[in-house]
């Protein structure tokens, strides 16, 4: 077959595109033809429901948008500059409009021909009786004159609805506006679409009445009816998800069976002797999850599990119950934590726990000074180390294991994906011939359903879905700015109860220099002013680490009544006899962020409260009725922090606050699409296509079960729309 009647032909070769419009084009990532067919429009032109001019008048004045079709009665430069404007007079059976330009009249004043039909859209307004429309949005539906491209357009645009696809400068200087798009996707889905093979196995496509690919195709290019568009919108979703699902699936069944695990023994005496020791009893959730990581410790295959559970809930115990099992049968562990504070005190955590038991513990953490963490590093190589806690510098290249059997990664929404397989990596380079450990990644973002599965359709998933016992429910309350002093004046009873506070100012990387000093000063007069008969300390991230780490101590042992903090107390600290956290400006956080805040406290007995401090004006907006996201300009800001603020006043349970997170956010800020390794889905919605997503993943996980190379013959369209499509997406997910 000639390079010119493939899918892989390059797009230059297409009527009306040439060298430099590829170019452009392949910036977009647009390169062949097959890329042309799968860029979608983002909207559409409806012709099929178009109003009479005459019909404009009673209905639409002012209403947001409408179509008519007429044809160019006249044209006229009104006026002189600066109020010149360009006029020109559509007509069609039932009467007439005028369209108005202002702006580059000299263009639009060669732009028209009388007769020619126009379809055009906007919004309708009358200036005296005369119905107009400012800079209507244009599709010219035949030029009269022109022939040949008269028939061109008329061709493309009379019937049904007319796509718009996406242009952006570049592709505008190289006259490729959405409507050259528009003409050079007509002659790629006349000339190329039915080249396309359908790479969905035909049981499946008829089990679930997918339309056929082709069919799709160009019903989502130019739809007659919005029936089909709809048809064709559903089967390309499918595709999008159940091939995003496909990858997973392979992704997963590649860690599970490719490699050799180590079929650990579960019976573990320093398990048995840390249970009798605890001081409180497991709970049921616990229970249950140590029992599910036992399960995979004991099997052959690796394990990969994600442990999720909202802050509080009592993670660090059952991955130290993993990592006793990895020590009895004479294996590492590494433990990884996102931040120096954090890995510090899951080390003096663990310490405690395990105080007399034969468990030799390390830190390595960025910080250390050389002569300790080539001590550290020594211990490593040689294996006396059994269990490593530590940040990113346990994946340096120097570190190395010598028999490392189990890898559990705290807060795992930090790391990015790459960061988790980096260690896994590590694991296995230098495993040279021994078996791959198991990952245990933990995570107190609950995530929803959908996304977990799209984020983490490779791990198994091992939910804690309960707090221990005795706790009692935060309460939270918002406060505005100008009552501030109130606030200080509650957090002083507390402490005067025995009981320690945070104070915690905001601080991102944007605006860290100002954030910090905002925070130090505000210290400065806390210390010396609001409070100066209590015991107060500051700690940001900026400090060196032996000065967090002595901090961190003091407030553990009770001599530190008020913690001022920026954002680096956010995940993982626990002191359970801390019972007030207040969160200054609390519009600037985010969700999620606060919800963490507040998880710092509520960790002991004490009834608990967290207290959001925000601006009078945002604190009033927030009492009014809920206010939803997705109105525009400077507005929405305030919405989405109203609503944000709102939301942490209603509720403590954390997958509702995630919901309304991701709602507040969309998937692609919520965890960065290139660090979550989410492929581009163009049409699928991962919060509202829920159950296309569950469909498409049953049927991958199914296809991958039964055949996992994707060998058989009726997979074999399959295989090669996978491999050409799914390259990219699979090196980025792995590699990063
Ligand atoms: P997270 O899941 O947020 O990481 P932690 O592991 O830090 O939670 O545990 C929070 C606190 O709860 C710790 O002080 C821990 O000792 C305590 N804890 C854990 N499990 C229990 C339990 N079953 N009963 C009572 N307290 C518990
Ligand atoms: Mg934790």
């Amino acid at each position: 077959m000639s390079q010119k009647n493939s899918l892989s032909t390059p797009i230059q070769y297409l009527k009306g595109i040439g060298p430099r419009r590829s170019e452009v084009l392949a910036e977009l990532g647009i390169v062949t033809v097959r890329d042309l067919l799968y860029y979608f429009p983002y909207g559409y032109v409806d012709l099929s429901s178009v109003q009479t001019i005459a019909g404009l008048k009673s209905t639409a004045i002012g209403a947001s948008w409408v179509t008519v079709i007429g044809t160019v009665r006249t044209f006229d430069l009104l006026g002189r500059p600066p109020k010149q404007r360009f006029v020109v007079v559509l007509g069609d059976a039932t009467g007439t409009i005028q369209l108005v330009f202002f702006r580059q009249v000299h263009y639009f004043k060669k732009a028209f021909q009388i007769g020619e039909t126009l379809a055009v859209s906007g919004k309708v307004t009358l200036f005296g009786r005369t119905p107009q429309i400012v800079h209507p949005s244009i599709d010219r539906l035949n030029s009269g004159g022109d022939e040949e491209e008269g028939d061109q357009e008329g061709f493309l645009h009379t019937r049904g609805f007319v796509p718009k696809y996406g242009s952006t400068g570049e592709l505008k200087e190289v006259h490729l506006h959405v409507k050259g798009l528009r003409k050079v996707m007509r002659t790629a889905v006349d000339d190329y679409v039915d080249l396309v093979e359908e790479p969905l196995p035909e049981e499946l496509r008829g089990r679930l009445s997918l339309a056929p690919v082709r069919e799709a195709l160009r019903g989502i290019h130019f739809p007659d009816s919005v029936e089909a568009l709809e048809r064709a919108r559903h089967r390309l979703k499918f595709d999008e998800l159940f091939f995003m699902q496909l990858m997973l699936a392979t992704r997963r069944n590649s860690l599970k069976t490719d490699l050799p695990g180590i079929p650990f023994k579960v019976e573990s005496s320093l398990a048995r002797a840390l249970k009798e020791r605890l001081p409180f009893t497991l709970t049921q959730a616990q229970i249950k999850v140590i029992r599910e990581i036992t399960d995979d410790m004991r099997s052959p295959k690796p394990m990969s599990r994600l442990l999720q559970g909202d802050v509080g809930s009592g993670k660090t115990i059952v991955a130290l119950f993993a990592m006793l099992i990895a020590v009895e049968n004479g294996y590492q562990a590494a433990f990884m934590a996102p931040t120096e504070i954090l890995a510090e005190q899951h080390f003096r955590t663990l310490s405690g726990l395990l105080a007399g038991a034969p468990v030799n513990l390390r830190l390595l953490v960025g910080s250390q000074r050389t002569k300790l963490r080539e001590d550290v590093l020594e211990d490593v190589r040689r294996g006396s180390a059994q269990i490593v806690v530590g940040t990113h510098a346990l994946i340096q290249e120097s570190v190395h294991f010598n028999k490392l059997g189990l890898i559990v990664i705290d807060e795992q929404h930090r790391f990015g994906v790459s960061q988790r397989l980096a260690l896994k990596e590590k694991a296995a380079v230098e495993g040279k011939n021994l078996p791959f450990p198991d990952l245990l990644v933990m995570t107190a973002t609950p995530i929803p359903r959908t996304l977990s599965l799209t984020l983490y359709g490779d791990l198994d998933v091992s939910v804690i879905n309960e707090l221990p016992a005795h706790r009692k429910e935060i309460r939270t309350a918002l406060r505005p700015e100008s009552k501030t002093d109130a606030v200080y004046d509650f957090v002083r009873e507390q402490v005067k109860e025995g009981r320690q506070a945070y104070i915690v100012y905001p601080l991102i990387e944007e605006s860290e220099k100002l954030d910090l000093r905002a925070a130090t000063e505000s210290y400065e007069l806390l210390r010396k002013e609001v409070f100066a008969d209590l015991r107060l300390a500051l700690l940001h991230g900026k400090m060196a680490s032996n000065e967090k780490e002595e901090v961190m101590g003091r407030l553990k042992r009770g001599e530190i009544d008020i913690l001022v903090a920026t954002t680096v107390i956010e995940v993982g600290i626990d002191v359970p006899n801390a019972s007030v956290m207040v969160i200054e400006h609390a519009e600037r956080f985010g969700l999620s962020q606060l919800h963490q805040l507040r998880g710092r406290v509520g960790r002991g007995s004490a009834q608990s409260y967290c207290i959001l401090i925000a601006p009078d004006w945002l604190t009033k907006v927030s009492r009014r009725a809920p206010v939803l996201p997705g109105i525009d300009g400077e507005n929405d800001d305030k919405q989405k922090s109203a609503k944000r603020l709102q939301t942490m006043v209603e509720t403590t349970d954390g997958f509702k606050i995630a919901e309304i997170d991701l709602e507040i956010r969309g998937p692609g800020e919520f965890f960065g699409t290139r660090q979550s390794g989410i492929p581009q889905l163009q049409l699928a919605n991962l919060m509202t296509d829920g159950s296309l997503l569950l469909e498409a993943r049953e049927e991958a996980y199914r296809i991958i079960a039964d055949d996992p190379h994707l060998r058989r013959i009726d997979h074999g369209t399959l295989r090669t729309y996978f491999d050409e499509r799914l390259a990219d997406a699979m090196t980025m997910v792995q590699g990063g």
